[in-house]
């Protein structure tokens, strides 16, 4: 059975020429022919690709650094809530959550500050992508992931939020920083309130909004 990331390749496009759907060569490093930890993806026009332990990085080609690590952990928050607020939103979110986990078939792709999304969702058998511009906030959801035992089933690449777009998936974008590219059935957690959706929840000062659009 394949398993991440060698499964997902499937879904994942070159974001060079978008023409590398199930094409990929797959070489060098740690692999095998179910798993891939480190190494080198390349598309059939030869943009390459690196992997460095379970992160394929695809916003710059080649990209050759040590693994990266978090120096501070983050809360998932982009701003402090009050105790109250927490507590309500995590309710809130727990429900969505559990609501749109059994929602779909298709893998799910998490971009944004998916730290929360990780700390608070319901241990689940679906295959998830996540996709975020650092690293580190990478890592520490590696540690999320395993903490709940669902490592086998999840995939991290980093790239820009609104960079790669794969196809055949459902996509959540928590408190993303602008809402391009959002598509009917994603579901949106935002600091913006005039978004267009269904406010599922807002805090009493506003900073905590929840959407489906
Ligand atoms: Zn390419």
């Amino acid at each position: 059975m394949r398993e991440m990331l060698q499964k997902h390749l499937d879904l994942i496009e070159c974001p060079v020429c978008q023409a590398a759907k199930r094409l990929w060569t797959v070489s060098e490093g740690d692999l095998t022919d179910t798993r891939i930890a480190n190494g080198k993806i390349s598309c059939p026009q030869g943009h390459i690709w690196q992997v460095t332990e379970d992160v394929l990085r695809m916003d710059k080609e080649k990209s050759e650094e040590e693994m990266i690590f978090n120096d501070r952990p983050l809360t998932g928050f982009p701003s402090e809530p009050t105790e109250s607020e927490r507590g309500d939103f995590l309710m809130e979110f727990d429900k969505l959550t559990s609501e749109f986990i059994k929602f779909s078939e298709k893998p799910l792709i998490v971009k944004g500050n998916s730290v929360l999304f990780f700390k608070y969702m319901p241990t689940n058998e679906r295959e998830i992508i996540v996709v975020h511009p650092d690293e580190g906030v990478l890592r520490q959801i590696q540690e999320l992931v395993a903490r709940k035992m669902m490592y086998h089933n999840v995939s991290f690449i980093r790239a820009e939020d609104a960079q790669f777009i794969p196809i055949e998936s459902y996509t959540i974008h928590i408190f993303p920083k602008d809402v391009k590219n959002v598509k009917p059935d994603d579901f949106v957690a935002t600091l913006n309130p005039t978004m267009q959706g269904e406010t599922y929840w807002t805090g009493e000062s506003s900073s905590l909004i929840l959407h489906q659009k």
